[in-house]
């Protein structure tokens, strides 16, 4: 189902993506949902500069049980109420199949993370709805189990998937995961779904994310998913790598068409 012809998915704020639109979709925002005014502060920064779509978590796969674990249901509403006040989109993640139902109520977009990519029971009740998932890649998750994964929701019922490499584990360790661009060709010359790439966990540390991201749009890829935090150090999760708001509006200036070859 993944293979032949175009596929285009509507996100909020009247973007599309997929096919030959030619554009990249930027979304952007903390790795966690902490409080409102963080979100709000967030919330405002990205209208300014005219991003449309926010994410934040608020289930979060910590590797540890003794991280903080995200602000559960209280976090959906606080997206909930940004999202009304600054007509912004949203997307959030599901970590495990109890709250599955909960984030597909209150989020635009479904973001199933590496962690959760193997979870049946998130695959199989994503594949009931039509609101858009963004499925990411595991890090030890190879292209073939990748596209699987996505059929699952697909074969369900929902076309509207969207493929996110986020990095994968390989033996360097200077980086927190390789962003496998390999990996992104592939998936574009093989599957008809929009591609993203998240150059924020695949490289680890804010220093790399700007170039990796204007990489990533000299693909084409078709959208990008980058955190960013009014605070970095003081986030409560994914603190190295997120940029400050002000480098996020910058880097979102900074992107141009490929430069002509001369
Ligand atoms: C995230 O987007 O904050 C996240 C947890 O990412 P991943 O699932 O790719 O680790
Ligand atoms: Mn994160």
């Amino acid at each position: 189902l993944y293979q032949g012809g175009t596929r285009t998915i509507e996100l909020p704020g009247g973007i599309t993506v997929g096919g030959d639109t030619g554009h990249t979709a930027f979304i952007s925002g903390p790795c966690s949902v902490e409080s409102e005014g963080q979100i709000e502060t967030v919330a405002q920064a990205l209208q300014q500069s005219g991003i449309k779509i926010l994410r934040a978590g608020c289930y979060k796969p910590r590797t540890s049980p003794y991280s903080f674990q995200g602000m559960a249901e209280e976090g959906l509403q606080i997206l909930d109420r940004v999202r009304k006040k600054y007509g912004l989109g949203i997307i959030t993640e599901v970590r495990d199949a109890t709250h599955v139902d909960q984030v597909i109520e209150y989020s635009d977009i479904i973001q199933i993370g590496a962690k959760a990519m193997y979870d049946q029971g998130i695959l199989r009740r994503c594949a009931t709805i039509r609101k858009p998932v963004l499925l990411k890649r595991g890090f030890g998750t190879n292209l073939q189990e990748f596209v699987q994964a996505a059929e699952f929701i697909l074969s369900g019922g929902n076309p509207n998937v969207m493929l996110c490499e986020r990095g994968i584990r390989t033996f360097e360790t200077k980086t927190r995961f390789t962003l496998d661009l390999c990996g992104v060709a592939y998936l574009k010359e093989h599957t008809n779904l929009p591609i993203f790439v998240d150059p924020s966990h695949a490289m680890g540390y804010a220093y790399g994310v700007a170039d990796l991201t204007r990489a990533s749009t000299a693909m084409g890829v078709d959208g990008l998913l980058i955190e960013s935090h009014p605070n970095p150090r003081e986030a409560l999760s994914d603190a190295s790598q997120q940029l400050t708001l002000e480098q996020m509006a910058q880097l979102r200036q900074s992107i141009v068409p490929v430069a002509q070859a001369v």
